[in-house]
């Protein structure tokens, strides 16, 4: 048999209506604050991660599905044809390809393709954009509660030139409080907002020095991770959740120290509105999120119920990022939601989110199918919500489908009734059954009884 990859899975019903439910209060949420949408490849150049997230991530390290865009068989040919200098066969392939640098990458987040798009399609024009997504990101992590290989995110990116406002610390409360509200209207209600400030580049280089001092006598003690992270990026060593380390890493220096006035200003102005608009957080400087590109404002929400997979959501400020990426300065900030997880908090009431039919129609004996569809056909027109039996379902099959279906009527369609324009209409529940005219059914079916 063959099976779903590891790290994958199908998403069935009724769990689908609980993504659907999720989807749409999102983009009902975003349209209140004028956000719109964007949709990004799937896949991108391979650089545009490596130089975004950060070679040293664990994402671009050891996560990323990446592959070359030529076949074995044309990377083959260009080979043998270089080596023997003559014209490869077939499709020309440049020098570059057989250097890799066709290497495209399944994007395992969706803020590179955002600020990508952003430089590409120049949307400073318009000023301050307020963009979101939703959609599949892929990572090769080790799958477990909560962690997939193919997961989706809800993200979205407030980006464009400082003169739009988009570096105030008005656009970071405002994404926060959006959140907030995001997960109420959810009804997931024991979140937690951790907040902090990594600063600014020239922050965090002190940071980092000060770090590496601190890290020097103690990180042989450490995990190989921690041991190769206090070379290349000490800042990474946060990252780490081997138990044993987090008693060294909880005396490392902390971040809040090392910002400079206008940073600590800045990061002040946010708590400040929060306050103000009732918002609830907690200050936590050890927060330094998984990614190279963030500035200032780190934060990420946190659930309960979730077990060791408890984060529902990250996000921060990268004002950098559209310069590294060979764009204009464009400060931004962003965050993106696990929609997996989010569902997995909400799954409880999965059952409730689902539309079960309205009326199940039961055609009764030879020649009923073709009616049936008719009525069929005009209820749903009118919003029901119907299903269909056959012709030669004998009448208890009928009712015995209907019922697991969890239809609350059923409605039977004989030669009888066709003759009297007039259908036999039972509820479910109570047994109770009527003969209603063609006219009145979609009516009294909608009313419910
Ligand atoms: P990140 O892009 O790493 O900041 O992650 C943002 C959010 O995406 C996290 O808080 C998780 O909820 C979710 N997430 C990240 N990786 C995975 C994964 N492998 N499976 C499911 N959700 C994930």
């Amino acid at each position: 048999m063959i099976k779903a990859v590891r790290g994958t899975r199908d998403l069935l019903p009724p769990e689908t209506a609980l993504w659907n439910f999720v989807e749409a209060t999102v983009r009902d949420v975003f349209r209140a604050y004028n956000f719109h949408e964007i949709r990004t490849p799937i896949f991108e150049s391979t650089q545009l991660f490596s130089r975004s997230v950060g070679e040293e991530t664990d994402i671009v390290s050891k996560e990323m599905y990446t592959f070359l865009d030529p076949t074995p068989h044309e990377l083959l040919e260009g080979y043998l044809a270089l080596k023997e200098g003559r014209e490869p066969s077939g499709k020309l392939l440049p020098m570059d390809i057989l250097l890799g640098s066709q290497s495209v990458t399944l994007r395992p987040e969706n803020t590179a393709g955002v600020v990508r798009a952003y430089i590409e399609h120049k949307l400073w024009e318009r000023g301050l954009n307020k963009l979101y997504y939703i959609g599949p990101q892929f990572r090769r992590e080790r799958p477990q509660k909560g962690r997939y290989r193919q997961f989706s995110q809800i993200g979205a990116e407030v980006i464009g030139p400082a003169s739009a406002g988009s570096e105030s610390p008005a656009r970071d409360a405002e994404i926060l409080e959006l959140l907030a509200t995001l997960l109420d209207r959810l009804g997931i209600e024991t979140w937690t907002l951790q907040l902090n400030s990594v600063g600014c580049p020239n922050d965090r280089a002190a940071y980092n020095e000060a770090l590496r001092k601190a890290l020097e006598p103690v990180v042989g003690q450490m995990c190989s991770d921690c041991q190769r992270r206090a070379v290349t990026n000490p800042l990474r060593v946060f990252d780490c959740k081997v138990p044993a380390d987090q008693p060294i890493i909880d005396k490392l220096p902390r971040i809040s120290e090392f910002l400079d006035g206008p940073c600590r200003r800045h990061f002040e102005q946010v708590q400040e509105i929060l306050k103000s608009v009732g918002v609830e957080f907690q200050l936590n400087d050890r927060l330094v999120r998984g990614l190279d590109y963030y500035s200032r404002t780190a934060f990420e929400f946190t659930h309960g119920a979730l077990g060791a997979q408890n984060a529902i959501l990250g996000g921060g400020r990268y004002d950098g990022l559209s310069e590294s990426l060979g764009g204009p300065s464009a400060p931004g900030i962003g965050f993106a939601i696990g929609e997996d997880r989010l569902v997995l908090a909400l799954k409880e009431s999965a059952e409730a989110v689902q539309r079960k039919p309205d009326v199940y129609i039961a055609p009764l004996g030879e020649g009923m199918n073709k009616e049936a569809a008719r009525l069929a056909r005009e209820l749903r027109r009118h919003d029901v919500v119907a299903d269909l039996g056959d012709e030669t379902f004998r009448l208890k099959k009928s009712f015995e489908t209907a019922s697991k279906l969890g239809a609350r009527f059923i409605l039977i369609v004989g030669e009888n009734e066709v003759k009297a324009d007039a259908f036999a209409l039972k509820t479910l529940e109570s047994g109770e059954q009527v003969s209603v005219p063609r006219a009145e059914l979609a009516q009294r079916i909608q009313s419910g009884h």
